[in-house]
């Protein structure tokens, strides 16, 4: 077998798997196998400009379908896995958990035993090569209070949400694979991401849309909880930094410095979208004046802040966006893209597409 060339990503039609993609195929000559299956936040528009690139390829099918993962593997070789298909949406699994339990925690089990499966056929040096690469979140840690220090790579887990609880899970599979069954894997967990092609349920795309609809601007409870930011090219960056010269079994925490509170980061998007959308909807004067808040969601985390750190200084990444030029880029792609969220809003992304990708 001679060198292995293909990189086998998971959840590449999601908002982040996507950024990945198009980051890899711009920068290597690695081809791409991207095995989606299409979920509500799976979106082909995301990657049409790669459907007809002989070096990329769509495979829709469920990351629980273990055997016809296996036949996947056996057949493109892969040289690493880069695993990011989840459910993702925190409110989502407070309303309906079950399938975030199946795809992020029985999903995340059977990609690790296909992959145990395909490593009995390679061979040195390409298993020598081969990676495991789990994409994590930083809310596996739980919540912080003001005062406290940021999370490290040796912040004890304690999740809160169904989301977290069933991502933690995998990351704890993950690990116990590694060490009982010799998987060489990496780990990242990163905060909350942002920036094109991120599908609209989400707080910055939902208030850009309603903003430019003249729809209210929903923030729960005070606005006060505090995120970190982290554009989400950088995060691509960053991901195959450490799928390539990650460490085995190491685990690196991704994070853009970015410390905001939701109301900060509402107010900052009214202020960009004075600036480069004037012309406003009927009857709204200032963007500012559609905010509402609204009724808190349910145990929600008070604070994340993600010390990088150890990737910064391992493997010289950080974040070449900071929060205010990736807001402005991201506003600025949503006023230019309408197509691409026009599609999301009224359904058709969902249409399957003719002569696109298989
Ligand atoms: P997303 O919801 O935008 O995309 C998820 C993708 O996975 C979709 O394309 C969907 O079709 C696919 N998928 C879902 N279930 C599947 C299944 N059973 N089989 C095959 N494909 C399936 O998610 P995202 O925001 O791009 O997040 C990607 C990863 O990064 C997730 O693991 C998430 O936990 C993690 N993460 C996200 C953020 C963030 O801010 N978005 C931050 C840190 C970590």
């Amino acid at each position: 077998m001679g060198e292995l060339k293909t990189i086998l990503i998971t959840g590449g039609m999601g908002f982040i798997g996507s950024a990945l993609i198009r980051h890899i195929l711009s920068v290597s000559s690695y081809n791409i196998v991207n095995v989606d299956k299409l979920t509500y936040a799976g979106n082909q528009d995301s990657l049409s400009g790669y459907s007809s690139d002989s070096r990329y390829s769509h495979e829709k099918l469920d990351i629980c379908d273990q055997k016809n993962i296996e036949l996947l593997l056996f057949k493109h070789n892969p040289r690493f896995i880069i695993h990011l298909a989840a459910e993702s949406h925190v409110d989502r699994s407070i309303d309906s958990p079950s399938e975030f339990m199946r795809t992020n925690v029985m999903g995340t089990y059977h990609m690790l035993e296909a992959t145990r499966n395909y490593l009995k056929t390679l061979k040195d040096p390409s298993r020598d090569k081969f990676r495991f690469h789990h994409i994590s979140t930083d809310e596996v840690f739980g919540d912080l209070a003001r005062t406290d220090d940021m999370f490290t790579e040796d912040t004890p887990y304690d999740p809160s949400s169904p989301y977290s609880a069933s991502k933690a899970s995998s990351d704890h599979l993950v690990r116990a694979w590694s060490r009982t069954y010799k998987i060489p894997v990496v780990i990242t967990n990163c905060s909350n991401n942002f920036g094109p092609f991120h599908f609209p349920e989400k707080l910055i795309p939902l208030v850009i849309l309603n903003a430019l609809h003249g729809k209210a601007l929903p923030v729960y409870g005070d606005g006060s909880q505090i995120r970190d930011w982290l554009y989400v090219e950088d995060h691509a960056k960053a991901l195959f930094k450490v799928a390539t010269e990650g460490l085995i079994g190491e685990t690196y925490n991704i994070g853009g410095g970015n410390e905001k509170s939701n109301i900060e980061v509402v107010l900052k998007i009214c202020e960009i979208l004075e600036e480069l959308a004037p012309k406003k909807p009927t009857g709204v004067l200032f963007y500012r004046d559609l905010i509402e808040f609204v009724k808190d969601r349910p145990g929600h985390d008070i604070r994340y802040a993600i010390d990088s750190t150890k990737i910064q200084n391992d493997l010289g990444w950080s974040p070449e966006e900071t929060f205010e030029t990736g807001l402005r880029k991201t506003v600025q792609w949503y006023l230019e893209n309408r197509e691409w969220w026009e599609n999301v809003l009224s359904g058709d992304y969902r249409l399957e597409r003719i002569g696109g990708s298989k």
